[in-house]
């Protein structure tokens, strides 16, 4: 063969060769970038097949949800928030697991798609209640329970408009669109909702006059003693409103495990099944500010709360009860060192939400249905069909 050709076809090979493997080299710099970005895969996951498993249904449901708490809080809970003599409430749980928190177009999530998902079994976009990528009204899991007859309500340390809250009662493009918000909260079948109000008269939200007007339509509002009128046959919902940050921690009076128990006697008053949502709004609000202090007395609370969620539902045997969160916020890590060992220190990586999975935790007649959970919407096909 003359030289030439042989000399030809060796280049072609090597160039080949060469091609590839700077093709296959790139092809890995494609999934990583240089500046160190993974490319996002969605992936697919397993339906969860609520044909005919669903024989173990609660008399009643509670969900608690810590808003913005991931598995780096519930670690500084479980490593710094415990006392010797009493069994950590994390413990209690029969059912430990997690779930993927993000929003219909991506890793992340803000509470108004994750509490959507949640609320109703639907994904969808950020900032959006209650509505599906197209706007489609998605019914939530309080709308079915008060068709069944079940008695529905709210209690939070944040604002009753909140998106955690709003998820499952309202339907709105944003977030902010607070007068919508309480006008269907005003409308809503809600037996119960106490929590604060914030930026009144700012931003398109109502001032206190006109904010009390919307919920006096349909609410009986409560004193600060909580002390529950006794209404006679016309009995009303109703209602407590606090202060911004009046509700923030154990200290706080009321508190969230004060409030939390006023609802649960209310509810089991009621004569019928209820549909209980509890958040607490301190890890996401303290961890967006990188305040250790606040995420910690936060945990506390938390975890006050649910003790006292856990010991109604074990003393009436047919509650169901679970706790989880609708995204992680700061990109919390708790380290340690050999100078401090064996305590700890907290770092946080961002003032923003994380992409991770977080904690999912059932207790109850029920809680081994939420071992198939793998998305934050399949929590809610699971609440909707466990409703009776
Ligand atoms: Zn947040």
């Amino acid at each position: 063969m003359r030289n030439w050709l042989k000399i030809a076809l060796a280049t072609v090979l090597i160039s080949g060769l060469l091609l590839t493997s700077i093709f296959y080299a790139f092809n890995l710099s494609i999934a990583i970038t240089s500046s160190g970005d993974i490319e996002f895969s969605p992936g697919s996951i397993p339906e969860i097949d609520l044909a005919d498993s669903l024989s173990e249904k609660p008399r009643n449901i509670i969900v608690f949800i810590a808003d913005g708490m991931g598995f780096s809080h519930l670690s500084t809970a479980l490593l710094t928030q415990q006392t010797d003599q009493v069994p950590s409430v994390w413990h209690e749980f029969e059912v430990k697991g997690w779930h993927d928190a993000r929003c219909s177009y991506g890793p992340l999530t803000d509470s108004g798609a994750s509490g959507t998902a949640m609320a109703t079994g639907t994904p969808t976009f950020f900032e959006v209640l209650g509505l599906d990528q197209e706007g489609k009204h998605l019914k939530s899991v309080f709308e079915i329970a008060s068709d069944r007859q079940y008695a529905t309500g709210i209690v939070t340390d944040s604002y009753i408009w909140d998106a955690t809250p709003a998820a499952f009662v309202a339907h709105t493009k944003s977030r902010d669109n607070a007068e919508d918000i309480l006008v269907q909260i005003a409308s809503s079948n809600l037996d119960l909702i106490f929590g604060e109000l914030e930026d009144l008269g700012e931003d398109g939200v109502p001032d206190l006059e006109t904010t009390i007007s919307i919920l006096e339509r349909k609410f009986h509002l409560l004193d600060r003693s909580l002390t529950i009128p006794n209404q006679g046959t016309n009995r009303k919902p109703i209602a407590a409103i606090f202060d911004e940050d009046e509700v923030q921690d154990l200290d706080s009076s009321p508190n969230l495990v004060q409030l939390t128990e006023v609802a649960l006697n209310y509810l089991s008053l009621q004569g019928k099944p209820f549909i209980l949502l509890v958040e607490s709004e301190e890890m996401d609000s303290g961890s967006h500010e990188n305040d250790s202090e606040r995420v910690l007395k936060g945990i506390r609370s938390i975890q006050e709360t649910l003790s006292l969620i856990l010991r109604f539902s074990k003393s009436d045997g047919e509650t169901l009860v679970l706790f989880t969160s609708d995204h992680e916020t700061g990109g919390l890590a708790t380290l340690s060192n050999r100078k401090i060992y064996p305590n700890m220190s907290v770092k946080w990586s961002t003032k923003d939400h994380t992409a991770t999975v977080v904690p999912l935790l059932a207790q109850g007649p029920g809680a081994g249905y939420f071992m198939a959970v793998n998305r934050n919407w399949q929590i809610g096909q699971l609440l909707k069909a466990l409703i009776r």
